[in-house]
């Protein structure tokens, strides 16, 4: 029997995602950053503060986000560990509806406002249709988060950006996957007049082949559905019941576990 590891797709041992939060026009200098280098990110937005002064408008952010993914940030942003909960309820699903009904697609991401969360709120997210949501900090790993609805980033973008991707792309030579998620505010590269330092970074991991570039929730899709693979006793067989294809390193091959299908190893 080999032994099977999980891969990214196209059988890569590495990912590469970003989280940016509150919505403000800086997200559009931020955007063509990224789309000039080919990274994605998230975008977590509060519905209530669209249009306002100094924040993305409605109208612009289908196409701005394009390729990119859109995130509940809850309603109004407020702190929501001590509210009512049945008002973080409604900060929740109201954020949902108003930003799925600009974007035209189903809003499953979220990351915490202030990353303020408490263990009944935590527990209430499945249920309000939010797949995984991201608290504040830097854990200064590569590790998949065990729990996704406490998805804690590698780092801000301020704390040590550079170093800690470089130190992401040295050659992996063991089994496990290595995630490098960055996270922060595009007003503070606007505050701190340093968007040089995010197309730096870009430049680094610009077409690298050895990384999947994905937003969070290609990620939680992926290793989600990685999880409901069906493998037979002796492991000489899986069946992916999914409808997402599937990488994995069998006795260091990699094989597709193609959707819906099923395959032996
Ligand atoms: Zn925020």
């Amino acid at each position: 029997m080999q032994n099977i590891h999980l891969r990214f797709p196209k059988g890569l041992k590495k990912c590469v995602t970003l989280s940016y939060d509150d919505g403000k026009v800086y997200d559009r200098d931020l955007v063509e950053i990224l789309n000039k280098y080919k990274i994605k990110a998230t975008f977590c937005l509060n519905s209530k503060n669209l249009d306002k002064d100094t924040y993305v408008k409605s109208s612009e952010i289908k196409e701005l986000y394009g390729g990119h993914e859109i995130a509940c940030h809850t309603y109004s942003h407020p702190y929501i560990e001590n509210m009512p909960i049945g008002q973080v309820i409604l900060e929740i699903l109201e954020d949902r509806k108003n930003l799925e009904s600009i974007c035209g697609y189903i809003v499953r991401g979220m990351s915490y406002p202030y990353g303020s969360y408490s263990d009944e709120i935590v527990s209430l997210l499945p249920s309000l249709g939010i797949e995984y949501s991201r608290i504040v900090g830097s854990s200064f790993n590569y590790d998949i988060p065990q729990d996704f609805y406490l998805w804690k980033a590698t780092c801000h973008h301020n704390d040590n950006l550079l170093e800690n991707a470089k130190r992401f792309l040295l050659p992996n030579h063991k089994d496990n996957l290595e995630l490098l998620y960055v996270w922060g505010h595009s007003y503070e590269f606007y505050n701190d007049n340093n968007f040089n330092l995010i197309e730096e970074f870009c430049k680094m991991l610009y077409e690298n082949p050895d990384i999947y570039f994905a937003t969070n929730i290609e990620i939680a899709d992926y290793i989600k559905a990685s999880k409901n693979l069906k493998f037979s006793a002796d492991f000489s067989m899986v069946y992916n019941p999914s409808n997402l294809d599937i990488y994995l390193d069998v006795g260091g091959k990699i094989v597709k576990a193609e959707k819906g299908k099923l395959l032996r190893l």
